[in-house]
């Protein structure tokens, strides 16, 4: 029985990739050079296993006859056309869970460094050589604990965000379109509307997954809803926020800062007016980069990776092999 032919489009652990290896032929893109369009790497394929947001279109599909399995290392997959595997038969699998505690460090990393100033004080001391006496007037932050935090998008990685803000002792409002009364009783939480929860918090952090209906869902509107003393962390998907409209209200200090693990467009151009600013912090995309999740990640996209090409049950599935509407 001949191979299966799998391209794999950033480099994943040596050890998960002996393991695709003993089964597969693997093409893989091995450098952090830009990747050529997938396209030209799909048409012999029969699996893909993307670990970079790139896209992967119908017409890419159209191309591949024998891809069976698409493998997202990540939980997020609106970069994968879903409803074209569907309709295709292909099987879709993403790593959802293993990363949210992870994702939820950083979210309260990136609240903190800019509700405390981590990125102006490094600056000050290492880059500007500029602490040559002890000054009590600079770089004032704002208190984290007892502020309230407001969390768009209250799934795995947003829950995971609520337990630690209750830990800091915040008061934590989430908004998400079906509320969760169990939620709200075990962390003691409380529901608000998206107007609300933006008018009230003095954090607000982003969870959604980016969809039609979360597209720009913060742009100019919502900004100005947010205390001028307000923070806003993104570390869902770039195209949730407006970015234009990001920019003028962090440069018109219609809000605080912002402190972002994710841009649109990714990576963010060199000249993008954001760039310009002090008040913002931009990762990236770092929101599940520790050695311990990023080898969980791959070991469950290998596992769909393989069962997709075997046409058995994907253990992490979005799409099982077959599914046909
Ligand atoms: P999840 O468990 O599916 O949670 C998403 C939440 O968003 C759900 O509670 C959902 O609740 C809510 N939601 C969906 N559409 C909404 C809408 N239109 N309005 C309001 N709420 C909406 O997903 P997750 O595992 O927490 O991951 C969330 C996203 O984080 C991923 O999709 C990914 O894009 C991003 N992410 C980023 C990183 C990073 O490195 N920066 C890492 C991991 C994940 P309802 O259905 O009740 O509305």
């Amino acid at each position: 029985m001949s191979r299966f032919k799998v391209f794999i489009t950033r480099p994943i652990p040596e050890e998960i990739l002996a393991k695709i290896a003993a089964e597969c032929d693997v093409d893989m893109w091995h450098t952090s050079a830009i990747l050529p369009p997938i396209a030209e790497k799909i048409p012999p394929l029969d699996g893909l296993l993307t670990y970079g947001h790139e896209p992967v279109s119908a017409e890419m599909m159209d191309t591949a006859p024998n891809l069976k399995s698409i493998s997202v290392m990540g939980v997020g997959y609106d970069h994968v056309d879903e409803d074209a595997a569907r309709e295709r038969g292909i099987a879709l699998g993403h790593t959802p869970g293993v990363l949210s505690d992870t994702t939820a460090d950083m979210t309260m990393a990136l609240l903190l460094a800019a509700a405390r100033n981590v990125v102006p004080a490094y600056n000050h001391v290492q880059v500007a050589k500029a602490w040559t006496y002890y000054d009590p007037n600079i770089l004032w932050g704002y208190d984290v604990h007892h502020a309230t935090l407001g969390i768009v998008g209250m799934g795995r990685i947003g829950y995971a965000v609520a337990k630690r803000a209750v830990a800091f002792d915040m008061r934590v409002l989430y908004y998400k379109r079906n509320r969760r009364p169990d939620w709200e009783e075990e962390l003691g939480i409380e529901y608000a509307e998206l107007e609300h929860l933006l008018q009230a918090s003095d954090f607000v952090t982003l969870h959604v997954p980016l969809t039609e209906e979360t597209t720009h869902m913060i742009g100019k509107a919502e900004l100005a809803l947010m205390k001028r003393t307000a923070t806003l962390v993104n570390i869902a998907r770039g195209p949730v926020v407006d970015h234009y409209a990001l920019y003028d209200a962090l440069a018109s200090g219609q809000i605080a800062s912002a402190a972002v693990d994710v841009t649109e467009p990714e990576p963010i151009n060199t000249d993008h007016p954001l760039l310009s600013l002090d008040n913002v912090i931009i990762a990236p995309h770092l929101g599940s980069a520790t050695i311990q999740t990023r080898m969980k990640m791959a070991t469950m996209a290998m596992e769909n990776l393989l069962a997709g090409l075997k046409g058995e049950q994907l253990p992490y599935a979005v799409l099982q092999p077959g599914w046909h509407t």
